[in-house]
């Protein structure tokens, strides 16, 4: 396949980044990639080759490093757009730690921004995440849905990232920005090569789940079953890994054929669904033919009871629709889970 040009993707051996590698060349891309390995291993590189047959440029940088990102820059002067997923992502561990995750998160974005006009790079594609919109008063929630105080430093960060590149976007008509609002991406490529590497004990529901059923932990608490929802738990809109991936290449596209319609484009990306937690256990189990251990827990503090997402933005504009069943997509998150098992298993 021809080469379509090089994409720059910072951050490209974490979780969302291998999809997204691996999706840049199923597409005709060149994704190199850029990471410190805080939250990730180089061993996800052979897993994007056995995916593709093709082993990514990759350096060991952190976004921080000024210096050393604009050498890497000056080594790749063909660089065509950056996707930037590298950053800090745990809600929990923003409160602790407010100051690295403003530093990692912001720094890094200030970075790429003032090395772009440096070396002739005008697009850059970023991770935002739904919860930018907070509890929203209305659902689903459209790109023109209120933005509310975030609750976390990890939130203010999405935040505050949005806010710099729509200004950087304002004062330079030629930065093409997409902001890309993720909702939950869950699952795993069906290959089994890739998936999500969670860092000790999984804060997330499907980690949890899969390790739960997995017996590396005893059991999954449902935190909380008496909000105002059908079944009493919280509703979120579960995307497929490998469907989000593709929402990034046909945004790279959208920007390189110069479709966009403004120089700072948003979308919304999930399913256009709201599922609860207990219909996520019901789901898996029936699935994978698994039983998983539960109890019903207090409601975390912090939780938003629901959200989903209208995603008909980028289903029109950049033609790009959630594919994945989500019986499909849990029995991705357990076949990577069998499989890393397979690698270290481990109790707890
Ligand atoms: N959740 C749960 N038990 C867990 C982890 C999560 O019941 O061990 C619930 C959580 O309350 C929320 C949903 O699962 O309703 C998704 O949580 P997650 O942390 O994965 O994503 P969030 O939407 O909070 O970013």
């Amino acid at each position: 396949m021809a080469n379509k040009g090089k994409i720059l993707v910072t951050g490209g051996t974490g979780y969302i980044g291998s999809h997204t590698a691996v999706e840049l060349f199923n597409a005709g891309y060149e994704p190199v990639i850029i990471d410190n390995l805080s939250n990730s291993n180089i061993g996800v590189l052979d897993g994007i080759k056995a995916i593709t047959g093709t082993l990514p440029t990759y350096e060991n940088i952190d976004c921080k490093d000024y210096i050393s990102l604009g050498h890497f820059m000056e080594r790749h002067s063909d660089i065509k757009a950056i996707i930037h997923f590298a950053a800090s992502k745990s809600v929990g561990e923003s409160v602790e730690q407010p100051l690295v995750y403003y530093r990692n998160n912001i720094v890094s974005l200030i970075n790429l921004l003032q090395l772009m006009p440096k070396f002739n790079i005008n697009n850059i594609v970023f991770s935002s995440s739904c919860t930018v919109y907070g509890q929203p008063d209305v659902l689903p929630v459209t790109e023109n849905s209120p933005i509310k105080p975030a609750t976390s430093p990890y939130g203010s960060t999405k935040q505050m990232s949005e806010t710099i590149l729509r200004d950087a976007s304002a004062a330079d008509k030629n930065l093409n920005v997409v902001l890309l609002r993720y909702f939950n991406p869950i699952g795993a490529h069906p290959s089994a090569e890739i998936g999500e590497l969670p860092n000790g004990i999984p804060n997330n529901l499907l980690p949890y789940l899969t390790q739960t059923v997995a017996g590396i932990r005893k059991t999954l608490k449902v935190f909380g079953n008496d909000y105002s929802t059908p079944d009493g738990s919280c509703i979120r809109d579960y995307i497929n890994v490998v469907d989000l991936a593709k929402a990034h290449v046909c945004a790279i596209d959208r920007i390189l054929e110069k479709k966009n319609k403004k120089n700072l484009e948003v979308f919304n990306l999930g399913t256009g669904k709201g599922v609860s937690v207990l219909e996520i256990i019901n789901t898996f189990e029936k699935a994978t033919g698994m039983k998983v251990p539960y109890e019903i827990a207090p409601r975390r503090t912090g939780d938003i009871e629901q959200v989903w997402a209208d995603a008909s933005h980028a289903n029109k504009e950049l033609g790009w629709k959630a594919e994945a069943t989500l019986e499909e997509t849990l029995l991705s998150a357990w076949k990577w889970q069998q499989k890393l098992q397979e690698r270290e298993p481990k109790a707890e």
